[in-house]
């Protein structure tokens, strides 16, 4: 069985029930990820090795998708968790794997990103929070303003300044870090509601060298090798797996509303056409995040750009449709008596999550024609 099918399996026994609840409740979903911590989906891509499954972009992208179908705020943290294990992977030291890779296969931690901030917003990639440098560590100070998975994650993947110029260090902090804060109760999100992304105090932390991932100075070398690639594949995948939750609601609903002694909204010509477009946008997101994950699993020329395409393909295509959901679903889904307002709401966290869907059109533009991107 692939990794899709099993998750799917996992996500319709074990999310899907509770998706409306997560939404109402605001809260992290710690029970389903208990779960998937038990059932090893924690150690997917760590490497065989190290007594994961070793596994790549592809399955990165079928479990995402698989968990978003059902609920796409669980597949969000999820897809963190990854990207965050595969920076610790190719850039980290072999004592840093040991100690990660170990704590998340043994003891089923989570790991996180807590990268934007308020200044810098979609360009994650410029952190202004201080770094001060000792021959033993760093001590950092400063704010990270969305922080997914908050207080549940037992590390989170912090980009501050290096020691000279323009260089970035990527830091993992462990949750018990003195001087570590989460603010809760600044978390209100419009969708993606049990992701808690709230805003990340440093006050005076220290970190010991041992917790820089990689060489000093590397970090934004591993955010364009590592953390673009898994991370734009699995929004896409998430906003992928929305379209198709989207797409199977507002099918629900088009063949179970009746007027009376009447046929369903199904029979009506407008509606197959919304119908027809929701199920055109449900393959096409999926099909394109499938192949760029191939591409770049095979090493492909192109996949880079692939990957791109798909993550704005899939994020466009999930507030389209789910504004043509909404027309389908009429006064009752406007009325909060199906699921479509919140998965409408869930879809616009896709064009602003870093880096938004604007400055990847303009990224993808210049890199087809040739031109550098950051
Ligand atoms: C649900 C959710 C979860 C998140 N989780 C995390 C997380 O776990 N970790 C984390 O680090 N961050 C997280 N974020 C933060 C996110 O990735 C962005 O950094 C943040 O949303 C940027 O917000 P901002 O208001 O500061 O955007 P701004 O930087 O103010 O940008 C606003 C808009 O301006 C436009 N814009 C800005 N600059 C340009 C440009 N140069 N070219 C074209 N257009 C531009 C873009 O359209 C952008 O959407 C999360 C965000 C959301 C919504």
């Amino acid at each position: 069985m692939d990794f899709y099918t099993r998750t799917k399996q996992f996500s319709l026994k074990e999310i899907s029930p509770k998706a409306k609840q997560l939404d109402e409740d605001a809260v992290f979903p710690k029970e389903i990820f208990d779960k998937l911590g038990s059932e090893g989906y924690f150690s997917l891509l760590i490497p065989e090795a190290y007594g994961g499954e070793g596994k790549g972009l592809s399955e990165h992208a079928q479990v995402c998708m698989a968990l978003a179908e059902s609920s796409a705020t669980v597949g969000l943290c999820y897809m963190m968790h990854n990207v965050a294990l595969m920076c610790i992977n190719n850039h980290g030291d072999e004592s840093l794997k040991q100690k990660i890779f170990t704590d998340v296969v043994k003891n089923k931690k989570l790991l996180a990103l807590a990268y934007s901030e308020l200044g810098t917003g979609t360009h994650f990639y410029k952190p202004e929070i201080s770094a001060k440098y000792t021959s033993t560590g760093v001590t950092l100070n400063g704010t990270k303003s969305m922080v997914t998975s908050a207080n549940y994650a037992s590390y989170y993947l912090v980009l501050s300044p290096a020691k000279e110029g323009e260089k970035l260090n990527n830091w993992i902090v462990p949750l018990e870090a003195k001087g570590l804060t989460f603010l809760l109760s600044q978390w209100d999100g419009l969708g993606m509601r049990a992701n808690v992304s709230c805003p990340m105090e440093m006050t005076d932390l220290f970190l010991e060298n041992e917790y820089k991932i990689g060489e000093d100075g590397s970090g934004i070398e591993q955010v364009f090798a590592t953390v673009a690639p898994f991370f734009l594949t699995g929004l896409a995948s998430v906003y992928s797996g929305l379209s198709a939750d989207i797409y199977q609601e507002a099918l629900q609903h088009a063949t179970t509303r009746k007027y009376a002694q009447d046929l369903s909204l199904s029979h009506i010509e407008t509606v197959q056409i919304h119908l027809s477009r929701l199920y055109t946008k449900m393959v096409g997101t999926r099909t394109l995040t499938f192949e760029a994950a191939r591409s770049y699993d095979n090493q492909e020329a192109d996949a880079v750009l692939k990957i791109i395409a798909a993550r704005i393909f899939a994020s466009e295509g999930a507030i389209e449709s789910a504004t043509i959901a909404m027309r389908v679903g009429g006064g009752k889904s406007y009325n909060k008596q199906t699921s479509l307002e919140r998965l409408l709401r869930d879809s616009f966290a896709s064009h602003i999550m870093a880096p938004s869907v604007d400055v990847l059109n303009i990224w993808l533009g210049k890199a087809v024609s040739g031109q550098q991107i950051p």
